[in-house]
């Protein structure tokens, strides 16, 4: 059988550091062939292409710098011709950006393809909430698992020990994925539980922005330790309300309480909110000051998850996302944090 292509849509931080990952890994598989597409959203850097300069210094200079991607690793600036002739695409992207690639992707990828999100976060549409691997398989009418863990881009790019969890209702689907994704020091368990491990990805995010607030508002670990225990009893209890039939087991896995823990310690949203509480000044206003280019996902999906808390008058069975998100708007001073976690109803 013909090795398999594969394409990477995205490029950003995370998708740097995945590419330098499966781009050696298609070299030591007979499974997968040898050149990885990458899909670029081309712009210029320092007065150059960025495709132009991934494709000669094999570095994504804007995004990962100080790393080197493999040779093998293209940059096309077409999402379609990134795309078209691939059978197994990696989504890793910001989630604001998915129903943009997936139309514009409709009908020029062959239809015996198959996917795997990276991505961590909600789509909203009239209806309410879509998961992100839902509109990949919707739009695309193809399947799609999901790759989620405590995998800060920097680190795993620098080769230090981690782990990941695929979630993945396929077994066969399952081994292959592990196969292009696990190194040595990058260790994969996979899982069939997969609306758990892709709803632990977004969900942390939220809970890290309020790990952010308290480490503005000068609160030591002892405070943190409660946002992260309280975080993640809402966390659980989301999953058991908006999609039952969640194995607590799940939450074990490196997608649950281990990225809870790395992004609450060492994760961008964590530390833009630290500089929101101390400074005054808005998110998006800190995005642009802080992160060069890079997106964060917690405010936003505290926002999102806010849509569908309203409408389902749900909003003090969890009040720490709420209050996160009232605070992210300037609904709620960021002091008030410290009451919403005493007056939890965890405590009464
Ligand atoms: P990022 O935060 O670096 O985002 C910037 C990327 O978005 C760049 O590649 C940029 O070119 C692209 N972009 C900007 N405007 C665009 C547009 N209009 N259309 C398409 N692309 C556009 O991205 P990332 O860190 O690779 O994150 C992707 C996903 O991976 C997110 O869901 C994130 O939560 C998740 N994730 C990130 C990390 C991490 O440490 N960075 C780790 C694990 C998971
Ligand atoms: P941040 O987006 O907060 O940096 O989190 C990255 C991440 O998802 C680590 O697993
Ligand atoms: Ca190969």
């Amino acid at each position: 059988t013909e090795p398999l292509k594969v394409a990477i849509v995205g490029s950003g931080n995370w998708g740097s550091a995945i590419a330098k990952i499966v781009g050696h890994n298609v070299l030591k598989s007979d499974d997968f062939a040898t050149e990885v597409k990458m899909y670029v959203y081309e712009e210029m850097v320092d007065g150059r292409k960025l495709t132009e300069i991934i494709n000669t210094e094999h570095e994504n200079i804007k995004y990962l710098k100080g790393h080197k991607l493999p040779e093998n690793v293209v940059a096309v600036p077409d999402a379609r011709d990134a795309c078209r002739e691939a059978d197994i695409l990696i989504f890793v992207l910001p989630h604001q950006f998915v129903r943009r690639i997936c139309s514009n992707l409709q009908g020029h990828i062959k239809p015996t393809a198959v996917a795997i999100s990276l991505i961590k976060g909600f789509d909203v549409h009239d209806k309410g909430l879509e998961l992100i691997s839902n509109v990949v398989r919707t739009m695309l009418s193809i399947d799609c698992a999901v790759l989620m863990g405590a995998n800060i881009a920097s680190e795993v790019a620098g080769e230090n020990y981690c782990e990941a969890t695929i979630g993945c209702k396929k077994p066969d689907f399952g081994k292959l994925l592990k196969k292009l994704f696990q190194t040595d020091y990058f260790r994969i368990v996979v899982v069939e539980d997969e609306i758990t491990v892709e709803l632990c990805g977004a969900l942390k995010n939220v809970t890290a922005t309020g790990a952010g607030f308290v480490d503005g508002l000068g609160y030591g670990d002892n405070t943190k330790a409660a946002v992260i225990r309280l975080g993640l009893m809402e966390m659980v209890k989301f999953c058991e309300e908006f999609y039952p039939g969640s194995k607590m087991s799940t939450f074990l896995e490196s997608c649950g309480v281990a990225d809870l823990v790395t992004t609450c310690y060492g994760g961008r949203n964590r530390r833009v909110a630290e500089a929101f509480v101390k400074t005054g000044k808005s998110i998006p206003e800190l995005e642009k000051e802080m992160l060069n280019g890079q997106s964060l996902q917690g405010p936003p999906t505290a926002a999102e998850i806010n849509i569908m808390l309203k409408a389902k008058n749900m909003e003090d069975r969890f009040p720490l996302f709420t209050a996160i998100h009232r605070i992210c708007i300037r609904e709620l001073e960021p002091q008030k944090f410290i009451d919403c976690l005493k007056n939890h109803p965890e405590h009464m």
